[in-house]
Protein backbone atom coordinates (compact mmCIF):
# COMPACT_ATOMS: atom_id res chain seq x y z
CA UNK A 1 0.00 0.00 0.00
CA UNK A 2 1.11 3.16 -0.88
CA UNK A 3 0.21 6.45 1.11
CA UNK A 4 -1.24 9.52 -1.00
CA UNK A 5 0.50 12.81 -0.81
CA UNK A 6 -1.94 16.23 -0.67
CA UNK A 7 -1.43 19.17 -3.05
CA UNK A 8 -1.10 21.83 0.29
CA UNK A 9 1.87 23.91 0.15
CA UNK A 10 1.36 23.76 4.39
CA UNK A 11 1.76 19.47 3.83
CA UNK A 12 5.51 19.51 2.73
CA UNK A 13 7.14 17.67 6.11
CA UNK A 14 4.51 15.24 5.31
CA UNK A 15 4.82 14.91 1.79
CA UNK A 16 8.22 14.71 1.98
CA UNK A 17 7.91 11.39 4.36
CA UNK A 18 5.68 9.97 2.23
CA UNK A 19 7.82 10.74 -1.04
CA UNK A 20 10.64 9.00 0.98
CA UNK A 21 8.55 5.96 2.43
CA UNK A 22 7.85 5.39 -1.30
CA UNK A 23 11.06 4.74 -2.43
CA UNK A 24 12.03 2.77 0.35
CA UNK A 25 9.28 0.45 0.28
CA UNK A 26 8.67 0.26 -3.48
CA UNK A 27 12.62 0.90 -4.73
CA UNK A 28 14.08 3.36 -6.93
CA UNK A 29 11.78 5.43 -9.12
CA UNK A 30 11.88 8.49 -11.55
CA UNK A 31 9.64 11.79 -10.50
CA UNK A 32 6.82 11.09 -13.08
CA UNK A 33 6.77 7.50 -11.72
CA UNK A 34 6.70 9.36 -7.59
CA UNK A 35 4.21 11.77 -8.55
CA UNK A 36 2.00 8.77 -9.83
CA UNK A 37 2.13 6.93 -7.05
CA UNK A 38 1.89 9.32 -4.37
CA UNK A 39 -1.14 11.13 -5.58
CA UNK A 40 1.47 14.48 -6.27
CA UNK A 41 2.29 17.01 -9.12
CA UNK A 42 5.72 16.46 -10.31
CA UNK A 43 6.63 20.02 -9.54
CA UNK A 44 5.43 19.27 -6.13
CA UNK A 45 7.45 16.11 -6.16
CA UNK A 46 10.77 17.35 -7.96
CA UNK A 47 10.76 20.27 -4.73
CA UNK A 48 10.61 17.57 -2.38
CA UNK A 49 13.21 15.84 -3.89
CA UNK A 50 15.43 18.50 -4.40
CA UNK A 51 14.95 18.77 -0.65
CA UNK A 52 15.67 15.29 -0.12
CA UNK A 53 18.71 15.17 -1.67
CA UNK A 54 20.07 18.53 -0.39
CA UNK A 55 19.25 16.69 3.30
CA UNK A 56 21.29 13.89 1.97
CA UNK A 57 18.25 10.99 1.75
CA UNK A 58 18.17 10.91 -1.87
CA UNK A 59 20.40 10.57 -4.93
CA UNK A 60 19.99 10.62 -8.58
CA UNK A 61 21.05 8.91 -11.49
CA UNK A 62 20.62 8.74 -14.58
CA UNK A 63 20.10 6.37 -16.77
CA UNK A 64 22.21 5.99 -20.33
CA UNK A 65 20.47 7.40 -23.08
CA UNK A 66 18.22 5.32 -25.38
CA UNK A 67 17.18 6.59 -28.63
CA UNK A 68 16.12 10.19 -28.59
CA UNK A 69 15.50 12.56 -25.20
CA UNK A 70 16.98 12.82 -22.18
CA UNK A 71 16.67 10.11 -20.31
CA UNK A 72 15.04 10.26 -17.18
CA UNK A 73 16.75 10.77 -13.32
CA UNK A 74 16.11 8.09 -10.99
CA UNK A 75 16.08 8.28 -8.02
CA UNK A 76 17.26 6.00 -5.00
CA UNK A 77 17.92 5.92 -1.64
CA UNK A 78 21.03 6.76 -0.02
CA UNK A 79 22.92 4.18 1.79
CA UNK A 80 24.38 6.12 3.92
CA UNK A 81 21.83 8.85 4.73
CA UNK A 82 20.89 7.60 8.42
CA UNK A 83 21.82 4.56 10.47
CA UNK A 84 19.54 2.75 12.75
CA UNK A 85 20.59 0.80 15.61
CA UNK A 86 18.62 -2.94 16.76
CA UNK A 87 18.97 -4.03 19.96
CA UNK A 88 17.72 -7.58 21.47
CA UNK A 89 17.00 -9.04 24.81
CA UNK A 90 16.68 -12.36 25.18
CA UNK A 91 17.77 -15.04 28.73
CA UNK A 92 20.41 -15.11 27.12
CA UNK A 93 21.96 -11.83 26.79
CA UNK A 94 21.70 -8.56 25.07
CA UNK A 95 22.47 -7.93 21.54
CA UNK A 96 23.20 -4.93 19.19
CA UNK A 97 23.70 -3.99 15.21
CA UNK A 98 23.82 -1.07 13.28
CA UNK A 99 22.36 -0.79 9.66
CA UNK A 100 22.28 1.48 6.89
CA UNK A 101 19.16 3.08 5.62
CA UNK A 102 19.82 0.18 2.35
CA UNK A 103 19.60 -2.15 5.24
CA UNK A 104 22.74 -3.42 5.16
CA UNK A 105 24.17 -4.75 8.58
CA UNK A 106 27.59 -2.62 9.18
CA UNK A 107 28.38 -4.70 12.39
CA UNK A 108 27.22 -6.04 15.29
CA UNK A 109 28.22 -7.28 19.04
CA UNK A 110 26.88 -9.23 21.66
CA UNK A 111 26.63 -9.21 25.53
CA UNK A 112 26.44 -12.64 27.27
CA UNK A 113 24.40 -12.01 30.60
CA UNK A 114 22.29 -15.19 31.69
CA UNK A 115 18.03 -13.69 32.15
CA UNK A 116 19.36 -10.34 32.59
CA UNK A 117 17.81 -7.58 34.41
CA UNK A 118 16.55 -4.37 33.04
CA UNK A 119 18.94 -2.72 35.13
CA UNK A 120 22.03 -4.48 34.25
CA UNK A 121 20.26 -4.78 30.03
CA UNK A 122 20.16 -0.85 30.05
CA UNK A 123 23.46 -1.00 31.25
CA UNK A 124 24.77 -3.25 27.83
CA UNK A 125 22.59 -0.95 25.99
CA UNK A 126 24.22 2.02 26.94
CA UNK A 127 27.92 0.46 26.13
CA UNK A 128 26.45 -1.07 23.30
CA UNK A 129 24.89 1.47 21.47
CA UNK A 130 28.03 3.97 22.06
CA UNK A 131 30.06 0.83 20.37
CA UNK A 132 27.14 0.52 17.14
CA UNK A 133 27.59 5.03 17.06
CA UNK A 134 31.60 4.55 16.92
CA UNK A 135 31.08 2.60 13.55
CA UNK A 136 29.50 5.64 12.14
CA UNK A 137 30.56 8.40 14.41
CA UNK A 138 29.84 11.36 11.63
CA UNK A 139 26.66 9.44 10.65
CA UNK A 140 22.94 10.56 11.42
CA UNK A 141 21.86 8.10 13.84
CA UNK A 142 17.80 7.93 13.32
CA UNK A 143 17.29 6.14 16.24
CA UNK A 144 16.94 2.49 18.06
CA UNK A 145 14.56 -0.38 17.63
CA UNK A 146 14.82 -2.97 20.94
CA UNK A 147 13.43 -6.50 20.96
CA UNK A 148 12.28 -8.15 23.63
CA UNK A 149 10.32 -11.93 24.26
CA UNK A 150 6.88 -11.54 25.23
CA UNK A 151 4.15 -11.85 26.66
CA UNK A 152 3.91 -7.68 28.06
CA UNK A 153 2.12 -7.63 31.07
CA UNK A 154 -0.14 -10.65 31.41
CA UNK A 155 -0.90 -10.55 34.82
CA UNK A 156 -2.02 -14.44 34.98
CA UNK A 157 0.70 -15.49 32.97
CA UNK A 158 3.28 -13.58 34.50
CA UNK A 159 5.53 -16.48 35.35
CA UNK A 160 9.17 -17.04 35.49
CA UNK A 161 10.87 -19.74 33.77
CA UNK A 162 13.47 -20.34 31.30
CA UNK A 163 12.74 -18.93 28.12
CA UNK A 164 10.96 -15.56 29.84
CA UNK A 165 12.81 -12.82 31.45
CA UNK A 166 12.05 -11.36 34.97
CA UNK A 167 11.29 -8.32 36.62
CA UNK A 168 10.30 -6.85 33.13
CA UNK A 169 6.94 -6.12 34.07
CA UNK A 170 5.94 -2.23 34.29
CA UNK A 171 9.18 -1.32 33.69
CA UNK A 172 8.81 1.65 31.40
CA UNK A 173 11.20 0.25 28.76
CA UNK A 174 10.86 2.89 26.10
CA UNK A 175 11.49 5.84 28.45
CA UNK A 176 14.45 3.99 30.02
CA UNK A 177 15.97 2.88 26.23
CA UNK A 178 15.61 6.82 25.18
CA UNK A 179 17.28 7.56 28.28
CA UNK A 180 20.72 5.84 27.99
CA UNK A 181 20.94 5.93 24.29
CA UNK A 182 19.93 9.50 23.73
CA UNK A 183 17.69 7.99 20.56
CA UNK A 184 14.09 8.00 19.81
CA UNK A 185 13.48 4.33 20.78
CA UNK A 186 10.59 1.77 19.47
CA UNK A 187 9.63 -1.43 20.92
CA UNK A 188 8.37 -5.07 19.53
CA UNK A 189 8.13 -8.19 20.17
CA UNK A 190 11.56 -10.56 19.17
CA UNK A 191 8.84 -12.64 16.68
CA UNK A 192 7.45 -9.18 15.53
CA UNK A 193 10.93 -7.61 15.19
CA UNK A 194 12.45 -10.95 13.22
CA UNK A 195 9.01 -10.73 10.65
CA UNK A 196 9.66 -7.67 9.49
CA UNK A 197 13.60 -8.41 9.25
CA UNK A 198 12.39 -11.69 7.12
CA UNK A 199 9.69 -9.32 5.06
CA UNK A 200 12.22 -6.43 4.30
CA UNK A 201 14.99 -7.79 3.48
CA UNK A 202 14.70 -11.57 3.60
CA UNK A 203 13.08 -14.82 2.42
CA UNK A 204 9.77 -12.89 3.10
CA UNK A 205 10.83 -9.98 0.75
CA UNK A 206 8.27 -10.51 -2.16
CA UNK A 207 5.70 -11.81 -0.21
CA UNK A 208 3.10 -9.63 1.55
CA UNK A 209 1.77 -12.28 3.51
CA UNK A 210 3.34 -15.39 5.33
CA UNK A 211 3.68 -17.01 8.78
CA UNK A 212 7.17 -16.50 10.34
CA UNK A 213 7.92 -18.69 13.12
CA UNK A 214 10.71 -18.09 15.62
CA UNK A 215 12.72 -20.79 17.34
CA UNK A 216 14.38 -18.95 19.81
CA UNK A 217 14.74 -19.77 23.33
CA UNK A 218 11.23 -19.69 23.59
CA UNK A 219 8.79 -20.64 20.38
CA UNK A 220 6.99 -17.57 19.09
CA UNK A 221 5.14 -17.00 16.09
CA UNK A 222 4.05 -13.77 13.67
CA UNK A 223 1.35 -13.38 11.05
CA UNK A 224 2.75 -10.76 8.31
CA UNK A 225 -0.19 -9.91 6.51
CA UNK A 226 -0.41 -7.39 3.51
CA UNK A 227 2.92 -6.58 4.83
CA UNK A 228 2.13 -5.95 8.28
CA UNK A 229 2.65 -8.01 11.14
CA UNK A 230 -0.92 -8.76 13.19
CA UNK A 231 0.11 -7.65 16.71
CA UNK A 232 -3.18 -8.31 18.42
CA UNK A 233 -5.33 -6.51 20.97
CA UNK A 234 -2.62 -6.03 23.84
CA UNK A 235 0.42 -6.75 20.82
CA UNK A 236 1.02 -10.42 22.18
CA UNK A 237 -0.24 -12.11 19.31
CA UNK A 238 3.38 -14.39 19.02
CA UNK A 239 3.09 -17.00 22.54
CA UNK A 240 1.82 -19.48 20.05
CA UNK A 241 5.01 -21.57 22.07
CA UNK A 242 1.84 -21.68 24.73
CA UNK A 243 -0.82 -23.70 22.75
CA UNK A 244 -1.53 -27.12 23.87
CA UNK A 245 0.48 -29.44 22.07
CA UNK A 246 0.52 -32.67 24.08
CA UNK A 247 -2.37 -33.47 26.33
CA UNK A 248 -1.05 -34.16 29.99
CA UNK A 249 3.08 -33.77 28.64
CA UNK A 250 5.12 -31.45 30.45
CA UNK A 251 4.38 -28.86 33.04
CA UNK A 252 4.59 -25.25 31.75
CA UNK A 253 5.83 -22.41 33.99
CA UNK A 254 2.84 -20.78 32.63
CA UNK A 255 0.75 -22.97 34.31
CA UNK A 256 -0.44 -25.68 31.70
CA UNK A 257 0.95 -29.05 30.89
CA UNK A 258 2.17 -29.83 27.45
CA UNK A 259 2.77 -26.30 25.83
CA UNK A 260 4.48 -26.67 22.23
CA UNK A 261 7.66 -24.69 23.22
CA UNK A 262 8.42 -27.33 26.09
CA UNK A 263 9.08 -29.99 23.10
CA UNK A 264 10.24 -27.57 20.02
CA UNK A 265 12.59 -24.40 21.39
CA UNK A 266 16.05 -24.13 21.97
CA UNK A 267 15.43 -24.18 25.55
CA UNK A 268 14.18 -27.62 25.21
CA UNK A 269 16.95 -28.94 22.80
CA UNK A 270 19.28 -27.37 24.84
CA UNK A 271 18.35 -29.48 27.81
CA UNK A 272 18.13 -32.76 25.84
CA UNK A 273 19.02 -35.95 27.19
CA UNK A 274 22.74 -36.43 27.29
CA UNK A 275 23.62 -38.05 24.27
CA UNK A 276 21.05 -37.45 22.29
CA UNK A 277 22.32 -36.12 19.09
CA UNK A 278 20.50 -33.01 17.26
CA UNK A 279 19.08 -35.68 13.98
CA UNK A 280 17.77 -37.81 16.96
CA UNK A 281 16.00 -34.61 19.01
CA UNK A 282 14.69 -33.46 15.32
CA UNK A 283 13.38 -37.10 14.86
CA UNK A 284 11.53 -36.69 18.31
CA UNK A 285 9.88 -33.40 17.64
CA UNK A 286 9.01 -34.15 13.67
CA UNK A 287 5.25 -34.81 14.81
CA UNK A 288 4.62 -32.30 17.33
CA UNK A 289 6.59 -29.75 14.55
CA UNK A 290 4.35 -30.97 12.16
CA UNK A 291 1.35 -30.78 13.69
CA UNK A 292 1.87 -27.44 14.64
CA UNK A 293 2.29 -26.46 10.94
CA UNK A 294 -0.72 -27.59 10.11
CA UNK A 295 -2.60 -25.89 13.17
CA UNK A 296 -0.85 -22.39 11.66
CA UNK A 297 -1.54 -23.15 8.10
CA UNK A 298 -5.39 -24.40 8.56
CA UNK A 299 -6.04 -21.30 11.01
CA UNK A 300 -4.12 -18.81 8.55
CA UNK A 301 -3.76 -20.13 4.78
CA UNK A 302 0.05 -18.70 4.52
CA UNK A 303 1.91 -18.42 1.35
CA UNK A 304 4.37 -20.34 3.31
CA UNK A 305 5.80 -20.68 7.21
CA UNK A 306 9.26 -19.29 7.49
CA UNK A 307 11.16 -20.79 10.30
CA UNK A 308 13.46 -18.62 11.56
CA UNK A 309 15.16 -17.22 15.08
CA UNK A 310 18.31 -17.38 17.04
CA UNK A 311 18.77 -21.43 16.99
CA UNK A 312 21.69 -22.94 14.55
CA UNK A 313 21.21 -22.73 11.07
CA UNK A 314 22.15 -26.45 10.63
CA UNK A 315 19.19 -27.04 13.68
CA UNK A 316 16.69 -24.77 11.98
CA UNK A 317 17.67 -26.67 8.28
CA UNK A 318 17.28 -30.01 9.81
CA UNK A 319 13.76 -29.25 10.82
CA UNK A 320 12.48 -28.01 7.58
CA UNK A 321 14.21 -30.71 5.55
CA UNK A 322 11.16 -32.94 7.39
CA UNK A 323 8.72 -31.18 5.87
CA UNK A 324 8.30 -33.31 2.28
CA UNK A 325 6.33 -35.47 4.50
CA UNK A 326 4.19 -32.97 6.06
CA UNK A 327 0.25 -33.94 7.15
CA UNK A 328 -2.49 -32.76 4.89
CA UNK A 329 -3.85 -29.43 5.79
CA UNK A 330 -5.85 -26.49 3.61
CA UNK A 331 -1.85 -25.33 2.52
CA UNK A 332 -2.01 -28.86 0.53
CA UNK A 333 -2.53 -27.25 -2.53
CA UNK A 334 -1.59 -28.52 -6.50
CA UNK A 335 -0.93 -24.42 -7.68
CA UNK A 336 1.32 -23.84 -5.10
CA UNK A 337 4.84 -21.93 -6.33
CA UNK A 338 6.72 -21.46 -2.58
CA UNK A 339 7.02 -24.64 -0.32
CA UNK A 340 4.93 -25.14 2.31
CA UNK A 341 8.25 -24.54 4.89
CA UNK A 342 10.61 -22.35 4.39
CA UNK A 343 14.15 -21.74 6.56
CA UNK A 344 15.38 -18.13 7.25
CA UNK A 345 19.31 -18.61 8.41
CA UNK A 346 20.85 -15.92 10.03
CA UNK A 347 20.42 -14.67 13.49
CA UNK A 348 20.26 -11.33 12.78
CA UNK A 349 16.82 -10.85 11.46
CA UNK A 350 15.28 -10.07 14.75
CA UNK A 351 18.11 -6.93 14.94
CA UNK A 352 17.28 -5.95 11.43
CA UNK A 353 13.90 -5.75 12.17
CA UNK A 354 14.37 -4.08 15.33
CA UNK A 355 16.55 -1.41 13.13
CA UNK A 356 13.96 -1.14 10.26
CA UNK A 357 11.37 -0.28 13.27
CA UNK A 358 13.12 2.80 14.41
CA UNK A 359 13.97 3.67 10.58
CA UNK A 360 10.20 3.98 9.73
CA UNK A 361 9.28 5.00 13.09
CA UNK A 362 11.42 8.07 12.91
CA UNK A 363 10.55 8.51 8.68
CA UNK A 364 7.62 7.45 7.90
CA UNK A 365 4.30 9.46 7.69
CA UNK A 366 2.66 7.28 10.56
CA UNK A 367 5.34 8.37 12.96
CA UNK A 368 5.03 7.22 16.61
CA UNK A 369 5.49 9.47 19.03
CA UNK A 370 4.48 9.98 22.86
CA UNK A 371 4.96 13.87 22.60
CA UNK A 372 4.33 16.31 19.60
CA UNK A 373 6.48 18.53 20.76
CA UNK A 374 9.39 15.98 21.02
CA UNK A 375 8.91 14.97 17.93
CA UNK A 376 9.17 18.36 16.35
CA UNK A 377 12.78 19.14 18.32
CA UNK A 378 13.70 15.15 16.79
CA UNK A 379 12.24 15.73 13.57
CA UNK A 380 15.19 14.69 11.27
CA UNK A 381 13.87 16.67 8.43
CA UNK A 382 13.78 20.65 10.48
CA UNK A 383 17.06 20.75 10.31
CA UNK A 384 17.73 23.88 8.70
CA UNK A 385 14.62 23.90 6.69
CA UNK A 386 11.46 25.62 6.86
CA UNK A 387 8.02 23.55 7.49
ZN1 LIG B 1 3.07 -22.73 28.51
Amino acid sequence: MVLRGTNQEQARPYNRRIVLDCIRTQGPATRGDLAARVGLTVQTVSTIVRELEEQGYLLSSKEAPRGRGLPPTTLHLNPDGGYAIGLSVTPLGVDAALMNLAGDMLGSASRTCAHPSPNQAFALIEELVAEMRALRPDGRMLGVGFAMPGPFDVQAMSFVGPTTLDGWSGVPVRARLEEVTKLPAFIALDTVAAALGVRLYGEGAAMSQFYYLHLGVGLGGTLMQDGVPVRGAWGNAGEIGHIPAVPGGLPCPCGNAGCLERYLSLDSFSSRPEGQSQAEWVAQVTPIFHAAIRTIENLFDPLTVVLGGIAPAELIEALVATTDTLPTSISSRYDRATPRVTASVGHLSVLRGAAALAVSGVLSPRQETSSPDRARKRDPFSNGMAA
